[in-house]
C-alpha cells in the first residue's frame, strides 16, 4: 500500500498571519511530504508492507515507527484548522471540557502549559479516556494516543520548531496563544462525539 500526502481542505495561505503561507509550504509541502516517502521506502518488504497506517502506528517501532507516526500526527494536526474556523466547542464535548478544566479558557492555559512545558520536540494531546474524561498528554517526537494506547485523540499541536520558527523564531509561547483562532472545534466535536 503505497502512503500519499494527504491534500488540505483549505489554501496554503488560509490560516495566515497565525500559520503562514511559507511554513505551510515547508510544513506539509516538505516536512510531512518526507515522512510520507521515508514511510513508503522503510514499510517496503516488511510485514507492515500492506498494512492500515493506524496499524503501523499501533504496532511498529523505531524508524518506520518515527515516520508513520508523523505522517498520521501531521494529517490529524493539519485536518484540525479552517479559514472559517469554529470558535468554541458547543454541546457535550463543551460540558466535558467545563467538568474537566472549569472553562474553556482553563483548558487552553492547561493545554499551552503542556505545550510550553514540553521539552524538545514532540506533540501535546486532548484525549478522550475509555470513561469519558477528558486528559492532556505530552508525547515525545512522533508520539500519540493512538501508539501509546491512551485513549481517543481529539486535538493536538505540533511543537516540533518546524512548525513555528518560520513565523515565531523562538517564541514557542506567542505561537501557541494565536494558534487557536485557527482550530475547528467542529472538527473537535465530531472526534469527540466518534462522528
Ligand atoms: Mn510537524
Amino acid at each position: 500500500m503505497k502512503h500519499e500526502l494527504p491534500q488540505l481542505k483549505y489554501a496554503l495561505d488560509a490560516l495566515a498571519p497565525v500559520i503562514s503561507k511559507e511554513t505551510m509550504e515547508y510544513h506539509w509541502g516538505k516536512h510531512f511530504q518526507a515522512y510520507v516517502n521515508n514511510l513508503n521506502n522503510l514499510v517496503a518488504g516488511t510485514k507492515f508492507e500492506s498494512a492500515s497506517l493506524e496499524r503501523i502506528v499501533r504496532e511498529s517501532s523505531g524508524a518506520l515507527f518515527n515516520n508513520a507516526g508523523q505522517v498520521w500526527n501531521h494529517t490529524f494536526y493539519f485536518d484540525s484548522f479552517s479559514s472559517n474556523s469554529k470558535k468554541a466547542p458547543e454541546g457535550k464535548l463543551s460540558e466535558a471540557i467545563n467538568k474537566q478544566f472549569d472553562s474553556l479558557d482553563g483548558f487552553k492555559e492547561q493545554f499551552n502549559k503542556a505545550a510550553i512545558g514540553l521539552f524538545g520536540s514532540g506533540w501535546v494531546w486532548l484525549v478522550k479516556k475509555d470513561d469519558g474524561a477528558l486528559v492532556i498528554t505530552q508525547e515525545a517526537n512522533a508520539g500519540s494516543p493512538l501508539h501509546s494506547g491512551s485513549g481517543i485523540a481529539l486535538l493536538t499541536v505540533d511543537v516540533w520548531e518546524h512548525a513555528y520558527y518560520i513565523d515565531y523564531r523562538n517564541r514557542r509561547a506567542d505561537h501557541l496563544i494565536s494558534w487557536w483562532s485557527v482550530i475547528d472545534w467542529a472538527v473537535v466535536e465530531r472526534r469527540y462525539n466518534n462522528m
